[in-house]
């Protein structure tokens, strides 16, 4: 779809259609195994619900204990106990409710969440599945912190979110079958606690809704990494994934950041050896002259190491010896091989390091994103959900 006939529809769309209310089934406390939990608020009042019907008014101030006993969860107070449930639901009253919650078998640490909290035992009825129902932007601030960390720029927070919630929606349907849409860890999106970070609640409100896709309108696979060194790489050459979008650019935003540079360096006799069993490569021709033992990619990124008839992946070389990156220089050096390298990560996508130098010179998110990510479009989501149902 050409760009204008993509603007327009999008824009006339924004006036019919209102952003609906969404929310996400998440799946919290996921690595543990839990059998006691303690549920408070910690900010306004929820209904407490035992197998649909509602129990009792919980306030502010109060305190249940939720732990499992055969195919069932006994509810309780620290006075009173009132009764066995499947299915336990705690449900905010306000908009701005949020609760705590801490495991005390095994013991835990108190984590605080927003919205709402379901309580059931998993398929196999081995420990309680905690399954947080929560606000779609309240769940992207609490993933922006919990991946990103607090005390960064505004503007860079709003590209995070857009980028979390890109992916959100790409992977809704992760986890379906076991009950709920994602869960907390890193397998989905790391997210451990609501935000509590200023900029990160400014950044998610003012990009409320927008996620990136391509020209077909498909969300894109927001691919990210620390630090590019200076490019950016074509998807197909690192995961043999041809994209319309994630192309190589050019970046020097990225060169004074902490992981521009990284130097190692290991034996000759390993890299000989590397070179020579795992390749077949012979290193000594009838001179004794070395070969395999120099390497640049000065004039730009590679994708093979090669020596006259020796080709080997860079991806392997990096993945081999646990190399920050493939974008490296090989040198001998008396008796060592030094790999003089730049960047940190896969380099597909969006360089942080340069990203975030980017905000901070005052670059929108629109211009940012747009920078790494070719040919893109930044919609808002309730238009591209009118698309999904045609
Ligand atoms: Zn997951
Ligand atoms: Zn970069």
């Amino acid at each position: 779809m050409k760009k204008n006939n993509l603007l327009l529809v999008l824009v006339l769309l924004f006036f019919v259609f209102q952003a609906k209310a969404n929310t996400v089934s998440v799946r919290i406390l996921t690595t543990k195994i839990i059998n006691t939990l303690i549920f408070s608020p910690i900010g306004g009042s929820y209904s407490v619900y035992g197998d649909g019907v509602l129990l009792e008014n919980c306030d502010p101030t109060g305190i249940f204990q939720m732990s499992m006993e055969g195919d069932f969860i006994l509810l309780k107070t620290f006075e009173r106990e009132i009764g066995k449930f499947g299915v336990i639901k705690m449900i905010a009253k306000a908009p701005s409710a949020a609760f705590k919650v801490k495991s005390v078998i095994p013991q835990g640490k108190v984590r605080t969440y927003d919205d709402n909290l379901e309580i059931m035992l998993t398929q196999d009825k081995s420990q309680l599945l905690l399954i947080n129902k929560v606000d779609l932007e309240h769940y992207i601030s609490g993933v922006v912190e919990s991946e990103g960390g607090r005390g960064s720029n505004l503007e860079y927070y709003k590209i995070q979110a857009i980028l979390v919630r890109t992916y959100l929606l790409a992977h809704l349907n992760r986890h379906i079958l076991e009950g709920f849409e994602v869960c907390d860890d890193v397998h989905c999106q790391a997210y451990s606690n609501k935000a509590s970070d200023n900029n990160i609640l400014k950044a998610v409100l003012a990009s409320k809704g927008i996620v990136v896709v391509d020209n077909n309108l498909n969300l894109i696979t927001a691919a990210f990494h620390s630090n590019c060194g200076g490019e950016t790489c074509n998807s197909q050459d690192v995961w043999a994934m041809s994209t319309t979008y994630l192309k190589s650019v050019k970046d020097t935003f990225c060169l004074s950041q902490s992981q521009a540079h990284w130097q190692r360096v290991i034996p000759l006799e390993d890299w000989q050896a590397y070179i020579q069993l795992k390749h077949k490569y012979p290193v000594d021709d009838s001179m004794n002259f070395i070969r395999g033992t120099s390497f640049s990619q000065a004039a730009g990124r590679e994708i093979y190491f090669k020596d006259k008839d020796l080709k080997i992946p860079l991806k392997s070389i990096r993945s081999d010896f646990k190399l920050k990156s493939t974008y490296f220089s090989i040198e001998q050096v008396g008796n060592s091989i030094k790999f003089k390298g730049r960047g940190y990560g896969h380099g597909v996508g969006l360089c942080q390091e340069g990203a975030m130098r980017m905000a901070k010179l005052k670059y929108s998110y629109e211009y940012i994103l747009h920078y790494y990510y070719k040919d893109v479009n930044l919609v808002d989501v309730s238009a591209l959900n009118y698309f999904r149902q045609e």
